[in-house]
């Protein structure tokens, strides 16, 4: 039986957001994108993933504020668990601190991976250029 091309493990994939290097997804020769890691692309069962590397950037499509954490997360709460449909295309599950009550956040307000020593796949508001300084 031929093995299925693995790209990277998920050891690999989960440190290279954890430490920062990148952040990495997966697209399809169907032209499917996701940021979950895989073998097989999710929408039509082909093999043939190839590396994509991600902005990070996107916007939240769910959220809710975490009072309640794990172990991990202790020093952190309240902070919001969000999901994240990046630009690209795919959607991630990340976090971002500082968040106590839901009216901080909203559907649809943009977003952009922001790497942190701490674990999971961290994600900060992220204001269009326009705030910028001319
Ligand atoms: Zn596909």
């Amino acid at each position: 039986m031929p093995e299925a091309p693995t790209p990277h493990s998920i050891d690999q994939y989960r440190h290279d957001y954890e430490e920062g290097i990148g952040l990495r997804g997966f697209r399809s020769g169907c032209g499917f994108v996701t940021a979950t890691w895989g073998l097989v692309c999710p929408r039509c069962g082909r093999r043939d993933l190839a590396e994509a590397t991600l902005s990070g950037k996107g916007r939240i499509v769910a959220f809710t504020v975490q009072n309640v954490p794990g172990d991990e997360f202790l020093n952190d709460a309240p902070y919001a668990y969000v999901v994240v449909e990046l630009d690209e295309g795919g959607r991630i599950t990340g976090w971002i601190d500082g968040i106590r009550t839901e009216s901080q956040l909203s559907e649809g307000q943009r977003v952009e991976w922001a790497p942190t020593y701490k674990p999971g796949v961290h994600f900060r508001p992220h204001e269009p250029s326009s705030s910028a300084p001319p």
